[in-house]
Order: structure tokens, then C-alpha cells, then sequence
């Protein structure tokens, strides 16, 4: 049978159930060699995706190999027979605007991508163009191109050996940056302490020494292991790809079954793991106490489960977790929370693997609940009691079937690789092919025998508890494996489990404990108003203003779902007043959301959900979801905060979890820190961290009471309402606001606007900080370099395309050849009415080090930018302005837009289009002039501020052999980068020369590499300066230019622009601060009255 033939013959599924304003057209088959596809035909998106998921992950690493399978998921991308360079994917895919990502799974790995949909051609002539593209052809598809690169991993990769090592690096690097994460280690605590003879027990990422060293040692050839594994558990018949294009679905089948259909079939069996439990008899009854990083407090309870990947109709669990993860009136958690205890719970069963699952109840204690741990595990055991002893109720699960259903009728869409990923990693469960997009949220039946087996589960001889804390109950004797944790572990005592029997058992229980009441929020009107119009909007009308009130409304006009936001901003200056002030508003503002859990939960989880902030320009509210009922919640929480009643014991709960929240802030990673610290030193009145947290000890509860009524005693209200709502609605609400906060006016002239400071040009400034955990290694640089106004349209355009030019370079640069650290990251930054440029790094490198590779390689950037050509940089223009230009994909999406435009008070709604037509004449020698005035650092006009936070611990300082190991995959990396062939045996022996005795192995070494060059390679002058300075950078002896400031802080003259640095500490920030000029406020595009409806002036 020829080819074509087989595919006509082949079955094809396309009526697959759909939310009700999907326009997009599916088709399931499966090609020859039982791959299975889906095809997604989306005529009006401008990006296209494609997911693969293998059915091997994780569980399947062998015992002595742990990580294996996370390996060579990052191995699998080096390099293919058909395209040999191992960047030509990513290359491709970032000349398109895209990019990739892929991650490994307990039982799958899954890979995808996401690019531009139509080739640059197309797209530039109209960006906006939503007509179908019939029939495109090959070369004008990104996606095809695209495809094939992606193809080949599953055909025929190549696993080049000189990327083995680095890969592993980089893997190594993963894993370093999680150990100190809680997340990440009381996850594997819980694995490491499940049954032995269950995968789940193994430890996933995999490190250096668990694939390279410890391998090694036992004599195995690392590739060849990785190859395989690849061999064994690879095969088409595991495989499940989803594809999504602009190109119909033929189009798109035939191209899927030109390349996959070239992946080899093994024919091998779906993984499960039958009769063989993750906690046994062994593992249950057991209570452990694990010592967190951070100061936290945790109790869980976890349950052995069954796999319910069978129940997808009735998904019993979920009927569990609603009652017991409940936070209404009645419920677990307002019981525990209501006597101080908690301050979150969460619940759910999850089918881990095929074969079988966990049920856990987990929630954040106070201090108070952690000495009541052993009360709150028995109120929990009394709960499920209660939930068990009657049958299922049937209007519970009614509640659930419904809510769900509309959930999924009105899903909206994501991102097209949010979307690719998820349903390849949903085929590989068995749902009927109809329900694929449904199968995992909707719920269809009540199944009452399902629940009541799922209930049998919640026994109190089927559990295991946790617990964290930091201080309780101390003598931790162990240490998790790869992690360190510590731990103590222990058989449940047996008079505590005769306590939660009987508490189980007896029907005596707290009143206050019962079921939920009926949900009156799940809304049962549905309807749109569906309007068609030429051209939707691309801004909200102003449709009321005067003094003291503005409303901005749009009605939703291409969505079309039955939901809304409702975005109110209370402007005063109070809360920024002073550090104390800041801190009262905060704790207002978590009273006030700590009051309204238990009314708002039923709301939660009816899909309308409220938020209430205090951002820095006074307090904020923010109501969404289903239209129907969303005034009578944006009612309740306007009241709640009107007339909050502020308790002595909720405050010191809220006060508790706020000081916890400071001071676990200096143990998060360093680059999460950094961020506050430059704001800090961009705006004029803020306050930082440690300002507030200096402030908290002495607020009380009456300091709230008193002041709070200040806040909206006298504020200026502007009101975004948007999506399926009424102009009268709009105002109405608008009027019921007013009418419940009732705020004497605050004319605009005191609002205070939004402003940042100026660096003049020439600043050359470093802030230095030493961070507070002693035990982290990694150093933080956040170089930042002043442009200017934000509002200077044609300076913006400048910078947006400044970023896109140096985002892949600074990469490649600075991460993959110098290998400073495993973050790095550069673009723009935008603060008020600042926007500047800016790198960043985490590094083991000190930061001194750091700000020279930084100014190395934006020095290097003359060049480059003298190198590239015509095209490419018409490429790079091309990328952003798509960048700029991608569609809105949801309400929410819109909403959020229109809100940053009015909230940061520039109300530039057409921001991207303006964007876009400014960068659009931009040419090289503008980005060349840019360069040398504002990025260059040799200019005497760039203004640079660096944040430098000082890691106190120091790294163990690497072995001579390690160096000398590394230094080997470090300058393969380079040359490769160089397109220089590697001689790498010639390397090795002028290496091994070197003693290990040696003082300065990296100085030897560096010399070594440089005869290297010079002599085996014979490479040029110029290729041997490059190379030779990008291996130094790498050993870590590169030298640092004179012009920064030396080693003790001192500040040195500057060869470079003639600048002197200043460097700046805590206590001289507000003099330094002093000294600058303040810009401009932030203004509107053009005068209000503009916005005004047609007929609303007068
Ligand atoms: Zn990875």
C-alpha cells in the first residue's frame, strides 16, 4: 500500500468535545509507526507550537544512575545526523520568536517549542491579518522548519560527545540551585522515606556525581549509558505529539507524517506499576519531624491511594478534597483557623504513576497550631469521620459536575505551548479521545460506589504525618541523602494514634465542624451579548470624570465569555508615607483578606475571585471571574474594608506571618533580592525591607484601627470595568462604590505622581550589600545602565531593540562559555518613569569579577554590532515588533493590560503599536549611536548603577584535578562557539603535565590552554586573543579592568570613561539619593478629556 494511500485509510478522530468558543479544529490519528498526533488548526493565531511526550521519566532511572532520565532529556537536543549543529534548533527558533523547553516527569519527559506562525513576510505586511492562510507553502512556514529540527531529536540524535560533560554541568547546576530550596527538599524527604522497592523513592535530577563521577568510578562510558537508555525505553509507540499551526489540518498531517513517521517503533509496553504500593505497612504510621531553610510551620497527613486514571468521568477524589480542603463556614480549616492555628490548608488526591497514588491534607500552622499539632490531626480524623459515615451526597457532587462544566465551556485560551505540552502529556492517560480536552477538569457523573471505595482510603491505619519547623521538636539524628536535610523519624506513638482512632471512631464532635452550605455563587446565567464589530477596541472609554471619580469601561468585543473584571484603585499617599505607615497599610490590607476567607471561598471556587493590595499609590481592589454575582462580592469586600474590625488575635496571627514573610526574604535566592534593592535605589520615597521590618515589632492592632479610616477617609477613585458588563452597569457600580467608602476629595495635585530619579551622565556607582544567610555561596550582580524617559517613544524603541539584539549573545556569552552561573539574564527595565538596560547574574564569581565580564562584553559589542549584517538585524527588529504585536489570547489578558496602562498613569493604550512603528525605521547605525552614547563603557554619557550582594560563605574551592577536568568541556564549549575543530588529545597531555601540587592551578592552566592555541592549533592572532580570553574568563582568572572599584571597596580612577566610581553601602544611600535630580511624573499620552465618550463632553 503506498503511502498516501495508508493515510487516507488511517482513522481519524475530529468531533472532540471543545469549550463552546474554541474556533480551532482538531484531528487525533496515529501514523504507521503507532505514534499518536493530535493536530490543532488555529487560523487566527500568530504562534505555533509542538509538544512531544515520551512515556519514560524519572521512575524508570536506573538504581546506580539517579538522573538518568533528566539527563538525557537535556542530551537529546545535542545535535542530530540531518542538522549536526547542536544550536541549529535554537537558533532557528529564536530567529522566528520563539524559544523551547522540556522537562522530566515521574513517567514522561516532555519537549516543545513555540514561533512566530507565519514567516516574517507575511507577518510584517499585516500583523493584524486574522484571515486564513489556505494553503502555505513549506518555506513559508516557521513551523515546518521548525518541525524537521524538532523531528530529528526523535530519529536520529546524535548525543555529541563534547556536549556529554557540559549538559551534565548544567544538570549539576539544576540541582545545585534547588538544595537549599524547601520545596525541593521536603519533596524528596517524602520520597526518600517511601517504600524502597518504589521508584518513587528515587532522587530525579541527578547531579555531577551521580552521572559523571560515581559512573566513572565504577568503570561505565557515560554516553554510551545515556545512548542506552534512549535505546530501551524511546519508541514511537510511547509517543504522543500535538502539533498546532495556522496551516489546516491536512497540510499539517502531511507534514507531521513526512517527519515522524521516521521515528523508529519498538513496540514497547506502556510503563505501570502494579502491586506495589508507595508507602507499605513500613512506610505508614510513621511520624517524621523535618528542619526547614526557612522559617515555616507545616503539618501533613498522607494517605496511601489508589491511581484513579480510570475514573476520569467521575473523578472521586476531588469529591474528598472539596469537603476536606474546604475553607467556609463549617469546614477543617476555618475550625483550626478560627482558634489561631492555621493560616492555609490544601487537599488532594494524586494518581502518581499508573499503579498508584497519594491523598494529602497539608496546612500551614501558626505557632500556637504547631503546639496543637496533635488536635488538628484529630479535628482533621473527626471531619473525615463525619464526611464518611454518610453516603455521597448527591447535591455536592451536582455542585462540583456543574461547576466544573462551566469552567471548561468557558476556558479560555493560553499559550499555544502551554496548550501543545499539556495534551501531550494528557494523551498518554487513557481518555477517551473525545474527552481529551475535557477528560482532566470536567466532571461528568456521580459515581457513588467510586466515592465511597475513595473514601476507604481515610483510614487512621493508612497515614503518615509531617511535620516542619525549625525549632520543634529538635534532636533531628538524620540527614536526607541528597539534600541534607535533617530529620527524625518515628513510629506514630502509640497512645496519639489510639487518640485519633477514637476521635475517628466516636460521634461526639466539635459543632462547629459540618458541611458546607450550598454555593449560591456558581453562576447560572450565562449569556453574552454577542456583537460583532469591524475591529475590536484597542482602548477602554472614559465614561465618567469628574472630580473625585473616574471610570474607564470597555464591554467585551472578541472574547466573548460571560466574565468580567472590575479594577478599583484608591489613590492616597498615606500608605507610602513613612516605613511605619507602609507597614500598617500591609497589615490592614492582610486583615482585611484574612477576614474574608471563609465568605469568599465559595465565590474561589465558583471562578470569581477578589484581590485586595496596597501598592505604593494607596489601595487597591480587584474583582473578576463570572459577571453574574461579581457585584455582590465586590459589595462584601468593599464593606470588609470600610468597616474591618480589627481583632487582637487576628493581628498577632497576621503580624506573625508578616515578620516570617521579611525575614524568610533573606533566604530565598539571591537574585529574587535583588530586584527590591535597585527599586530602592531608583525611587525617591520607598522603603526597603529591612526599613519596615524595623518598624513592624511596634505596631499593635490599634495603630491599624486608628489609622486605617485615614487611608480612606480622603482618596481619589478610579474605577477599570471590562468584559461582559453594561455601561449602566459600570456606572452603577461605580456609584455603589462611591456611595460605601464615601472619601472626601482628593484633588489630583496631592496625589503625588509617579517619578523616579535621574543619574546624570557619567554616574558610575556600585551599591554593595552583604546578604544575611550564611550558608549561601552564590553572589548577585545586577548591573543597570540609566537611559532615560520612558515616555520618550523614540529612546523606547531604541532600548526594546537594544535588549532583543544582546538577549541570545549575553546568554551564550556570559552562561554558556564563561560559565559564571546558572542565572544570567538581561533586557529592560522599566521603574515609574525610568527605563534603562540592565544585566544580571548569580555566580559563585565574586561581584567585582562579575561587573568586569559584564563591561567585557558589552566592550566586545562594537564589534559585533559592526559584524552583523543587514539581515540579521532586520531579524531582530522583526522579533520584537511580533513580540510587541502578539495577540491578546484572553479577558483577562486585556483587562490587565488596560489596568497597567491607567494604573501606572501614562493611559498609553496603543503603548505596543507605538512600540512597533517606532522601532520599525530604526537602522543599524541609530542602534550603533545608541550603543556608544548609553551602553558603551567607554563613554563618558552612560550613567551605571551595579547592586552587588556579597554571598558570606565561600564555595568549596575545587580539587586540581576537578579544575583540570573542567577546563577540558570549557574550552571544546569556546572553540566550538569559535567553529574552531578541537584537539582536544593534544589539550589533555600539555594538562595532565601540570602538577596538582601547584599553587595556582588556573594561572597554569590558562598558560597551558595559550601554548595550546599558539602551537597545536596554530590559530590566528586574533582567534588566539578571543579564545585565550574567554578561557581565562572561564577558569576564573580573568583580570578586572582598573576603571571598577578594587577588592576592599576603595574606589580606583578609572581608565575607561574617566569616571570615578562610587560605591555606596546602607548608610549612605539617602545622602547619595539626596544628591540626584527627580524626573518628570509619569503623563497621560494626551489629555483625559480625549478618552471621553462621544456625547459624555460637554
Ligand atoms: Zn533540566
Amino acid at each position: 500500500m503506498g503511502e498516501p494511500l495508508g493515510r487516507e485509510a488511517r482513522q481519524r478522530i475530529e468531533d472532540i468535545e471543545r469549550p463552546v468558543l474554541d474556533d480551532r479544529s482538531y484531528r487525533i490519528t496515529t501514523l504507521p509507526n503507532q505514534l499518536e498526533v493530535l493536530l490543532i488548526h488555529d487560523p487566527k493565531t500568530d504562534k505555533a507550537s509542538a509538544a512531544l511526550d515520551v512515556n519514560v521519566g524519572s521512575f524508570s532511572d536506573a538504581e546506580d544512575m539517579p538522573g538518568i532520565a533528566h539527563a538525557v532529556e537535556h542530551l537529546l537536543f545535542m545535535g542530530t545526523e540531518k542538522y549536526p549543529k547542536e544550536n541549529a534548533y535554537n537558533q532557528y527558533l529564536t530567529s522566528h520568536s520563539g524559544h523551547s523547553n522540556a522537562y522530566t516527569a515521574a513517567t514522561s519527559t516532555n519537549f516543545y517549542f513555540e514561533l512566530a506562525a507565519s514567516s516574517s513576510k507575511s507577518a510584517k505586511s499585516s500583523p493584524d491579518s486574522t484571515q486564513e492562510n489556505l494553503s502555505i507553502s513549506k518555506e513559508d512556514s516557521p513551523l515546518w522548519g521548525a518541525l524537521d529540527r524538532f523531528g530529528q531529536f526523535f530519529i536520529c540524535p546524535l548525543f555529541l560527545e563534547d556536549t556529554v560533560d557540559r549538559e551534565i554541568k548544567a544538570v549539576d547546576s539544576e540541582n545545585k540551585k534547588n538544595l537549599q530550596a524547601d520545596q525541593w527538599r521536603l519533596h524528596q524527604l517524602g520520597k526518600s522515606l517511601a517504600n524502597p522497592n518504589h521508584p518513587y523513592c528515587h532522587f530525579s535530577t541527578g547531579s555531577w556525581k551521580t552521572l559523571h563521577d560515581d559512573p566513572i568510578s565504577r568503570g561505565v562510558k557515560i554516553r554510551d549509558e545515556f545512548m542506552r537508555f534512549h535505546d530501551k525505553h524511546y519508541s514511537a509507540n510511547r509517543m504522543k505529539l500535538v502539533v498546532l499551526g495556522k496551516e489546516d489540518l491536512d497540510t499539517l498531517e502531511q507534514w507531521v507524517d513526512e517527519i515522524f513517521s521516521q521515528v523508529p517503533n519498538k513496540d514497547l509496553p506502556r510503563k505501570r506499576w502494579d502491586d506495589m504500593a508507595i508507602l507499605t505497612e513500613k512506610e505508614l504510621l510513621i511520624q517524621t519531624f523535618a528542619k526547614p531553610v526557612m522559617e515555616m510551620r507545616n503539618l501533613m497527613l498522607s494517605f496511601s491511594y489508589r491511581d484513579e486514571e480510570a475514573f476520569y468521568e467521575s473523578h472521586p477524589s476531588r469529591y474528598l478534597s472539596h469537603l476536606i480542603g474546604h475553607e467556609g463556614p463549617g469546614s477543617i480549616f476555618a475550625y483550626v483557623k478560627e482558634m489561631g492555628w492555621a493560616t492555609g490548608l490544601g487537599a488532594g488526591g494524586s494518581s502518581v504513576c499508573p499503579g498508584s497514588g497519594l491523598f494529602t491534607i497539608s496546612i500551614k500552622l501558626t505557632e500556637e497550631g504547631l503546639k496543637h499539632y496533635k488536635e488538628i490531626t484529630k479535628i482533621i480524623f473527626q471531619y473525615i469521620a463525619m464526611v464518611v459515615e454518610q453516603p455521597p451526597h448527591q447535591w455536592i457532587a451536582d455542585e462540583l459536575i456543574r461547576m466544573s462544566d462551566v469552567e471548561f465551556r468557558f476556558k479560555s485560551k493560553v499559550a499555544p505551548s502551554r496548550t501543545t505540552s499539556g495534551l501531550a502529556s494528557a494523551m498518554q492517560k487513557p481518555y477517551d479521545r473525545k474527552m481529551l480536552l475535557s477528560g482532566p477538569s470536567v466532571i461528568r457523573i456521580f459515581d457513588e460506589k467510586a466515592i465511597r471505595e475513595a473514601m476507604t482510603y481515610l483510614r487512621p491505619d493508612n497515614f503518615k504525618l509531617d511535620i516542619v519547623s525549625q525549632d520543634f521538636p529538635g534532636g533531628w539524628d538524620r540527614k536526607e541523602k541528597w539534600y541534607g536535610t535533617e530529620y527524625k523519624t518515628e513510629k506514630i506513638p502509640e497512645d496519639f494514634l489510639a487518640e485519633i482512632r477514637q476521635a475517628f471512631e466516636s460521634k461526639e464532635r466539635p459543632a462547629g465542624l459540618h458541611f458546607p452550605h450550598k454555593n449560591e455563587f456558581i453562576p447560572n446565567r450565562l449569556e453574552v451579548e454577542k456583537k460583532e464589530v469591524d475591529e475590536p477596541l484597542k482602548a477602554p472609554k472614559l465614561i465618567r470624570n469628574d472630580e473625585n471619580v473616574r471610570t474607564w469601561y470597555k464591554k467585551d468585543d472578541q472574547f466573548w465569555t460571560p466574565k468580567a473584571s472590575l479594577f478599583v484603585n484608591f489613590r492616597t499617599p498615606l500608605p507610602t508615607l513613612t516605613a511605619r505607615t507602609q507597614v500598617i497599610a500591609g497589615l490592614y490590607r492582610d486583615l482585611v483578606n484574612d477576614a474574608l476567607v471563609e465568605y469568599s471561598y465559595d465565590a474561589d471556587i465558583s471562578g470569581l475571585v477578589y484581590e485586595f493590595s496596597c501598592p505604593g499609590t494607596g489601595l487597591s481592589m480587584c474583582v473578576s471571574g463570572y459577571n453574574e454575582k461579581l457585584h455582590v462580592l465586590a459589595e462584601k469586600v468593599l464593606l470588609q474594608i470600610r468597616d474591618l474590625e480589627v481583632r487582637e488575635d487576628r493581628f498577632k496571627v497576621c503580624k506573625d506571618r508578616m515578620l516570617r514573610g521579611y525575614r524568610n526574604s533573606y533566604f530565598t535566592q539571591p537574585f529574587h533580592q535583588v530586584g527590591s534593592y535597585s527599586k530602592w535605589l531608583r525611587i525617591e520615597r520607598i522603603w526597603n525591607f529591612e526599613e519596615q521590618l524595623k518598624e513592624i515589632e511596634a505596631v499593635t492592632a490599634q495603630d491599624v484601627a486608628n489609622f486605617f479610616p485615614l487611608f480612606l477617609g480622603q482618596c481619589h477613585i478610579e474605577v477599570l470595568a471590562h468584559g461582559n458588563l453594561y455601561k449602566e452597569e459600570a456606572l452603577q457600580i461605580t456609584d455603589m462604590i462611591e456611595r460605601t467608602i464615601k472619601p472626601k476629595k482628593l484633588p489630583p495635585s496631592q496625589c503625588g505622581g509617579r517619578r523616579s530619579l535621574i543619574l546624570p551622565p557619567g554616574s558610575n556607582v556600585v551599591y554593595e550589600k552583604q546578604l544575611k544567610d550564611p550558608a549561601n555561596v552564590n553572589h548577585c550582580i545586577e548591573y543597570g545602565l540609566y537611559i532615560g524617559d520612558s515616555q520618550d517613544r523614540a529612546l523606547r524603541a531604541k532600548v526594546l531593540l537594544w535588549a532583543q539584539i544582546t538577549d541570545e549573545p549575553a546568554f551564550n556569552q556570559l552562561r554558556t562559555i564563561e560559565q559564571l552561573g546558572y542565572v544570567v539574564f538581561s533586557g529592560v527595565s522599566l521603574l515609574e518613569t525610568w527605563i534603562g538596560y540592565r544585566i544580571l547574574i548569580q555566580s559563585e564569581k565574586d561581584c567585582h569579577y562579575l561587573e568586569g565580564r559584564i563591561e567585557h562584553f558589552l566592550s566586545s559589542f562594537n564589534k559585533r554590532l559592526e559584524d552583523m549584517s543587514e539581515e540579521d538585524f532586520e531579524g531582530h527588529k522583526r522579533a520584537i515588533i511580533n513580540k510587541r504585536l502578539e495577540k491578546l489570547k484572553n479577558l483577562t489578558q486585556e483587562g490587565n493590560r488596560f489596568w497597567n496602562h491607567i494604573f501606572s498613569d501614562n493611559y498609553d493604550f496603543l503603548m505596543s503599536q507605538e512600540d512597533a512603528a517606532h522601532i520599525e525605521p530604526l537602522t543599524k547605525s541609530d542602534i550603533k549611536s545608541f550603543f556608544s552614547h548609553y551602553i558603551c563603557p567607554t563613554s563618558p554619557a552612560r550613567a551605571k548603577i551595579s547592586v552587588h550582594l556579597i554571598a558570606q560563605a565561600k564555595p568549596k574551592p575545587p580539587t586540581a584535578q576537578e579544575q583540570k577536568t573542567k577546563c577540558i568541556t570549557m574550552l571544546a564549549t569556546i572553540l566550538k562557539a569559535e567553529n574552531i575543530k578541537p584537539d582536544m588529545q593534544k589539550l589533555q597531555t600539555r594538562i595532565q603535565d601540570i602538577s596538582n601540587e601547584e599553587q595556582n592551578i588556573g594561572e597554569q592552566i590558562a598558560e597551558k590552554i595559550l601554548l595550546h592555541l599558539n602551537e597545536d592549533l596554530k590559530l590566528e592572532k586574533e582567534q588566539v586573543e578571543k579564545v585565550n580570553d574567554e578561557a581565562r574568563a572561564a577558569l576564573g582568572v580573568a583580570e578586572t579592568p582598573d576603571a571598577l572599584v578594587n577588592g576592599d571597596g576603595k574606589a580606583v580612577h578609572g581608565i575607561g570613561n574617566g569616571t570615578t566610581p562610587v560605591v555606596i553601602r546602607d548608610e549612605d544611600v539617602g545622602g547619595w539619593k539626596a544628591g540626584l535630580q527627580v524626573s518628570k511624573a509619569m503623563r497621560p499620552v494626551k489629555d483625559l478629556e480625549e478618552f471621553l465618550e462621544a456625547g459624555a463632553k460637554l
